[in-house]
């Protein structure tokens, strides 16, 4: 399986070339030439693997179409070492929870840091790992966090052979819990630094450090940011695994709602389904930053500047632009790739939107791609938790309560809904406390977190001091 850019170069490369790089150096971002087709017969075979071998086995299984140039012994090690019950908290890996007759959850946020980036980033850590050692390379992930990413990422790697992570984090604006989950890390490879500025500034210094092309290749500085390909492909998998739990045959439809910021997790939608997986809708979910929303209704992609980014409670889908949205627009253009750069690097560069609404391809994002969306607010979100609360005991949190309140717009009768649980309640306690009057439910592992000792770094906001630290740590 070779992999191109959607801006056009066509430069074979394989998986492990692109494991460890971020955008194609076209600046487009890495999509395989083709997506492999699963027919009915590999379904029932796949659905039997999940019975009997377990998620990693399906993962295998999955993974193997996309990645030949690792021994499928050794992948197969990799995939059974990540997912894991001791890690993910139940031998079903992504389980449903029924709210009613087909209507679901899918429980994605049962790993490490309680948020469905662990399912992609855990294996991520493995994949560098194996290949760092297979080149005899080290790496240092250099990145800025507003919570969930950076935690995810800062619990994949630690301890890994060649790998440090250098995290920047606004000091003081994350939430408790999240700064006591990274803080409270003691690993040596992990270093978290607290930039006494907001997340901006921290994006700003990874991108001037990553900018100076002699320091990021003296010191091996990479990213584990949401357009890294082995990370959607890691979420292809638990659409399969969610598709057998709601089903009994492998001709059934199901539906699905994804809670969406830089459209990562539901592009690991489309491509599920456009390997063959039999999902009707794919229902993108926003909150009050509805760049995608907006195009899905209108047909205009149109990214929002700093002032008209809103601050949610849900946090981690407060996005500007959608990172991913450029994958799904290249396959929506019949992968033409000149003309994608024309919208993503000219139209976007220069005007901030494009439209496609006059485009015959407008339509096909719908009729032959399956995506509908909505938006929901603040009250929507406290609204949906009372009532799932209320009606099915079940607490959700903010973001799966955005997905909620949308695939209630799209539900079709005889077909499943499988909405994503994208974090658990914890990690975003005080809009619960809000909704519900009451502390969020703590898993037992997470007692008393606030109170371990941390090991973090203030630093003011200058890229200088974060380079200086990079080379101490290197020496
Ligand atoms: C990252 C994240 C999202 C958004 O996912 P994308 O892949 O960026 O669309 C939604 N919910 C939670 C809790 C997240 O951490």
């Amino acid at each position: 399986m070779h992999y191109l850019s959607t801006r056009g170069d066509a430069t074979p490369r394989r998986f492990s070339d692109i494991l460890l790089e971020g955008l194609a150096p076209d600046g487009g971002l890495y999509l395989p030439e083709r997506y492999p087709r699963v027919d009915t017969a590999t379904l029932g075979r796949w659905r039997q693997i999940l019975a009997t071998q377990g998620y990693a086995g399906l993962a295998f299984e999955i993974l193997s179409l996309y990645i030949d140039d690792i021994p499928p012994a050794d992948l197969k090690a990799i995939c059974q070492k990540t997912y894991t019950a001791e890690v993910f908290g139940t031998p079903e890996i992504v389980p449903l929870k029924k709210l009613k007759d087909g209507f679901y959850l899918q429980a994605l946020s049962n790993g490490p840091t309680l948020a469905f980036k662990d399912m992609a980033m855990q294996l991520l850590g493995n994949l560098f790992e194996y290949e760092l050692a297979r080149r005899g390379e080290q790496l240092n992930i250099l990145g800025a966090t507003s919570g969930d990413t950076g935690s995810a990422a800062e619990y994949a790697m630690r301890g890994k052979q060649g790998i440090r992570v250098f995290m920047l984090s606004p000091h003081g604006r994350m939430s408790q819990f999240q700064q006591a989950q990274m803080f409270s890390l003691q690993d040596a490879n992990i270093h978290n630094l607290a930039v006494e500025g907001v997340f901006d500034d921290c994006q700003d210094i990874v991108k001037a450090v990553s900018n100076d092309l002699a320091f990021k290749r003296k010191y091996k500085i990479g990213t584990v940011n949401s357009i890294n390909w082995a990370r959607l492909l890691a979420q292809v998998v638990y659409y399969f695994a969610g598709y057998f739990y709601a089903t009994q045959n492998d001709q059934e439809q199901v539906d699905f709602t994804v809670p969406s910021g830089n459209f990562g997790n539901v592009c690991a939608g489309h491509v599920a389904r456009q390997m063959g997986l039999p999902i009707g809708q794919l229902v993108v979910a926003t909150n009050e930053n509805d760049v995608l929303d907006e195009f899905f209704r209108t047909g205009v992609y149109r990214v929002r500047g700093s002032a008209d980014t809103h601050e949610t409670s849900s946090p981690s889908m407060d996005i500007s632009k959608a990172s991913n949205f450029e994958r799904f627009i290249f396959d929506l253009l019949g992968r033409d790739g000149e003309r994608s750069r024309v919208l993503f690097a000219d139209a976007l560069t220069r005007e901030g939107r494009f439209d496609l609404h006059a485009d015959p391809v407008f339509a096909e994002a719908r009729a032959r791609y399956g995506f509908v969306s909505g938006k929901s607010s603040h009250a929507d979100r406290l609204a949906t938790i009372r009532q799932v609360f209320a009606e099915q005991g079940v607490m959700i949190d903010t973001h799966t309560a955005d997905g909620v309140k949308v695939a209630r717009e799209h539900l079709r009768a005889g077909v499943p809904m499988l909405v994503l649980e994208t974090a658990l309640p914890i990690k975003f306690a005080a809009t619960i406390r809000e909704a519900l009057g009451r502390d969020p439910d703590r898993p037992a592992k997470f007692d008393g977190i606030e109170q371990l000792p941390r090991r973090v770094l203030v630093l003011p906001a200058d890229g200088a001091r974060v380079k200086a630290l990079i080379e101490q740590e290197c020496a």
